[in-house]
């Protein structure tokens, strides 16, 4: 590259750095502006030299991403840093620890989310999606990492063009499957919309491009309409003195795309409804009697749908959303969906919580305010009782919060019930990891075997080979895994040291003149009140059992024989080793393991028993392969958001999957009895809930796991008495 190039660059870096500086609020101070200076000078040297695929310097990158942070989501000056700075420990020599040296701790913190994000995003997303999901919105402390990351996922998203073909299409489903439906819950409704279309547009080119293709053809007339529509209204508007401007609203691409597949209607029917916002100027304390007012003109001239009025000014929507929304007649007999609006309604609709924030402040976004509304979102996270409308919605979240999502030292992620301490999280990765633990380092500061995990944090196991389980970790472990793990580790140690008791014994018994015969080990059990042999074994072995008792037993046995003689005593019984093979006949797909048809892939011809997959084919339905096919890596690179988790299990197994679908009228707090209902009263684990109302009408399907047919139809027993349930039915698939 010449000289010449590097200085246009240069005085290309410059300009774009000006022109965030021109995105930032107008309230930032110096202190602020210090802050991102100081935060881009880094980042231009920690990236020096490096491209991005397109061939632009890379910088450009975080530059971008600190714009849309700034202007397009509204965020102050320590997250416009944290977004010129989220790459640099991830892709350059910096440490999180030069981070807090040079900046502050907080800005450390975000760095650190966002960087543990990125390590995820590597891992085969289609069987990690859900748990991915899960994870941004538990892990983070800090909402702003997950309003980073979008931020970052939207610039990569703009300039997709530059990758290979496979990287589109798994960048775009993620995009569709987890950043898009973010983006909404978040109320970011402009990222959103813009994630969509472009998630389209690598996902499903052809219909993007075609669709576009039609919105030009079509432009022309609709504009054409829209005005002949507005026209009058905006003469009216004036002439009651309200100051407007009215946007014809075109669909996005992929609300579009959607409809036509869903409703099987054509381009040209979705297109037959249009729809204007008008956006007035209003005084905070005016907005609702001028909306109202804006309304009343409109519909002097259009007849209104009385069906189709939606007031979200008096009842805003939980994410914030306030608009009132009509549908009236218009010219040529179409229907026209009107939105009424205010600029500051507006502008929370595009931008979401961040503008919200700004209007109630009256223009002060400082940082500390910011901290306020980051808490907002997350009270709308976590709590299910927001507004009623969304309570479904956020009760399926809120199930999530029954799991927590910690690292590996690598930046794998498991998830563990919540509560689970760091033995958990050591028997969770390997039973003999778990069982030789000392103890471990959470986010590398070194905690007992009890401590607490919570989301987010990173552990290290800490091992000892002479380490052994013991008795009192029982106390501090909540996994089933864990839990049978030391029990029966404690078993084995017990049956060694019995061992050793038993020769002891019979040797001590030699020393006494007495045989080592069943009739004496049974005796001796009776005697000392031992359930069986074992007992008996291990406490001599341990020394619990001492010479002198063998002694008085000698003493006593005489009377005691004859005693006992006049008794029926039980045999102790050889317990019967159960010795079952693992047999596997049946296979389950994706996390709630459900049963699905499929057909074994010829190229590799996989039997029950291999480590296998499941590809979904366009024609062929699922078809199974095996990890180590040959299509493998090709199939799991290029079509990730095809690849289904399978699993072999045996069907006999005591803990089966059982999937419910009860049905009822809805109401206030019946998903909360229900689930009560199946974890408190009949101690079944839900594995997976799947809820919608409609009407009034609740339908749900739940996915339990269960003992058998009995405990099964118990359930489903009890489940029918709970108020509002009119049927509970077992069903054999979810599809
Ligand atoms: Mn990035």
């Amino acid at each position: 590259m010449s000289e010449i190039d590097i200085e246009l660059e240069n005085k290309e870096i410059v300009k774009r750095y000006k022109a965030l500086l021109r995105s930032c609020n107008s309230d930032i101070t110096r202190e602020d502006k210090g802050l991102i200076r100081k935060a881009f000078n880094l980042a231009v040297i920690a990236h020096q030299d490096v491209r991005r695929k397109s061939g632009e310097p890379y910088i450009f990158h975080p530059i971008a991403v600190a714009q849309i942070v700034a202007k397009d989501i509204g965020l102050g000056a320590t997250s416009i840093a944290c977004a010129l700075l989220h790459d640099v420990v991830e892709d350059t020599d910096y440490t999180l620890d030069d981070m807090e040296k040079m900046f502050n701790p907080k800005i450390r913190q975000i760095i650190d989310g966002l960087t543990k994000i990125s390590g995820l995003a590597e891992q085969d997303i289609s069987i990690q999606a859900e748990n991915f999901r899960k994870m941004l919105l538990t892990l983070s402390d800090d909402i702003r990492v997950i309003l980073i990351k979008l931020a970052d996922r939207l610039h990569n998203m703009q300039t997709l063009d530059s990758m290979a073909r496979h990287k589109q299409q798994k960048i775009g489903s993620e995009t569709l499957y987890i950043y898009a439906p973010l983006a909404h819950r978040l109320g970011l409704y402009s990222i959103k919309t813009e994630l969509e279309d472009l998630g389209l547009k690598y996902t499903e080119p052809e219909i993007y491009r075609d669709i576009v293709q039609q919105l030009n053809e079509t432009k022309k007339a609709r504009v054409q309409y829209i005005q002949r529509f507005t026209k009058p209204i905006k003469e009216r508007l004036k002439s009651n003195g309200l100051k407007c401007s009215i946007k014809g609203r075109p669909k996005s691409i992929f609300s579009i795309c959607k409809k036509i597949k869903s409703q099987g209607v054509s381009f040209d029917e979705v297109y037959d409804k249009f729809a204007v916002r008008i956006i007035i100027e209003s005084e905070i304390g005016n907005e609702k009697s001028d909306c109202w007012k804006v309304y009343s003109l409109i519909t002097d001239n259009y007849r209104p749908n009385p069906d189709r009025l939606r007031d979200w000014i008096s009842t805003p929507k939980a994410n914030g959303y306030e608009s009132l929304h009509t549908t009236v007649m218009g010219p040529i007999g179409k229907w026209v969906e009107v939105q009424i609006r205010t600029k500051r309604m507006d502008e929370v609709a595009e931008k979401g919580y961040a503008a919200h924030w700004k209007y109630k402040q009256k223009g002060v976004t400082k940082e500390g305010n910011l901290e306020e509304w980051v808490n907002q979102i997350r009270e709308l996270l976590e709590n299910p009782e927001t507004n009623a409308v969304d309570f479904l919605e956020e009760f399926k979240l809120n199930l999530f919060s029954k799991e927590i999502f910690v690292f590996t030292p690598n930046g794998d992620l498991r998830t563990l019930p919540k509560g689970a301490s760091v033995l958990d999280f050591a028997f969770d990765i390997h039973s003999q990891l778990g069982a030789t633990c000392l103890g471990c380092k959470v986010n590398g500061r070194l905690v007992p075997l009890s401590h607490k995990l919570i989301s987010g944090d990173q552990v290290e196991v800490i091992t000892s080979k002479n380490q052994k389980p013991k008795k009192a970790w029982l106390n501090f472990v909540i996994s089933a895994k864990a839990k049978n793990k030391i029990k029966s580790s404690l078993k084995d140690a017990k049956k060694a040291i019995a061992e050793e008791g038993k020769e002891i014994l019979e040797r001590k018994l030699k020393h006494l003149k007495l045989s080592f015969s069943d009739s004496v080990i049974n005796e001796l059990c009776s005697y000392f009140k031992y359930k069986n042999s074992l007992d008996l074994f291990f406490d001599v072995g341990s020394g619990v059992l001492t010479n002198s008792m063998l002694k008085e037993f000698v003493v006593n046995k005489n009377s005691w024989y004859q005693y006992l003689k006049s008794k029926i005593y039980r045999k102790t019984n050889k317990q019967k080793e159960q010795k079952e093979e693992v047999k596997y006949d049946t296979l389950v797909f994706g996390p709630t393991e459900e049963k699905l048809d499929f057909t074994y892939s010829k190229c590799c011809t996989p039997i029950p028993g291999d480590s296998v997959f499941g590809f979904t084919t366009i024609r062929e339905g699922i078809k199974i392969h095996r990890h180590d096919c040959p299509n493998a890596v090709r199939l799991q690179s290029n079509f990730a958001y095809r690849i289904l988790k399978a699993k072999w299990i045996d069907s006999n197994n005591k803990e089966s999957i059982a999937l419910l679908n009860i049905k009822g009228i809805d109401r206030v707090g019946l998903v909360n009895e229900v689930t009560q209902i199946l974890s408190t009263n009949l101690k079944v684990n839900i594995q997976s809930i799947n809820i919608s109302s409609l009407d009034g009408i609740f339908d749900g399907l739940i996915t339990v796991v269960i003992e058998d047919k009995q405990s099964l139809d118990s359930v489903i027993k009890t489940l029918k008495k709970a108020e509002g349930i009119t049927s509970v039915k077992r069903k054999f698939k979810s599809r």
